[in-house]
């Protein structure tokens, strides 16, 4: 499978869950390589490019030896990688808890959507640059909501944001608003405005325990 390249090394490495409901776990982050969505502010763009190939073997191999029965793979987009996905999570134990973190637009294979713990699904609106075609996809967020398994997690920059997230009718229980930020300050900027707007429409607020503690350096 090809994961994204970091300092020249596959980007496989031991940290905190910084978003979603699990935020502060501990877990073992694989991000892989490949994203059809291009997203203006996107914090990873080098996950855009080819990276390193590795067999499924070796990947698991590194990933078990954390000794961290939590996994988080992330991209990119990791369900371009569908295939070899299901090949790896084949190999890991079943106890082993796995959160996808995944842009929506592809909807989980059966064995995926069987095998996966946790579907961080995050839907880009229009500030990301990308056309609402190309970004929303409602039979495949439709597939997600039906594994019971998903959250939906919006990257919000204002108010004006609500009404295309609630056009989508997700589950309301299920929704994550997190501020648009890439640094400390930028998120201390932004979210006073991301908290209004979870109180105003009774959804939850989403930190980013990663920026807070490591502002915008990667692979930690
Ligand atoms: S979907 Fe994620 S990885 Fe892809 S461009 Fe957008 S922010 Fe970056």
């Amino acid at each position: 499978m090809n994961i994204a390249r970091l300092k020249s090394q596959p980007e496989i490495f031991y940290s905190l869950q910084g978003e979603g409901p699990r935020c502060g776990t501990p877990a073992v982050f694989l991000r892989l390589a490949g994203c059809n969505l291009h997203c203006s502010w996107c914090d990873t763009r080098y996950s855009w490019a080819p990276g390193c190939e590795l067999g499924v073997d070796e990947v698991a191999a590194r990933l078990l030896s954390y000794g961290c029965p939590s996994v988080v793979i992330t991209g990119g987009e990791p369900l371009l990688q569908a295939g070899e996905l299901e090949r790896l999570l084949a190999l890991l134990p079943p106890d082993f808890y796995i959160e996808v973190e995944t842009n929506g637009t592809l909807p989980p294979t059966p064995a995926l959507a069987e095998r996966v713990n946790q579907w961080n699904v995050s839907p880009k609106l229009a500030h990301s640059g990308n056309s609402p075609e190309q970004a929303l996809c409602p039979a495949a967020l439709a597939a997600f909501v039906a594994t019971g398994r998903a959250w939906f997690k919006f990257v919000v920059q204002s108010e004006h944001d609500w009404p295309a997230i609630a056009a989508l009718s997700l589950p309301q229980q299920r929704l994550i608003l997190m501020p648009c930020a890439t640094t400390r300050a930028e998120l201390a900027a932004a979210r006073p405005g991301v908290a209004a707007l979870c109180l105003q429409h009774r959804v939850r607020l989403g930190d980013r325990l990663h920026i807070s503690l490591w502002n915008d350096e990667k692979g930690v």
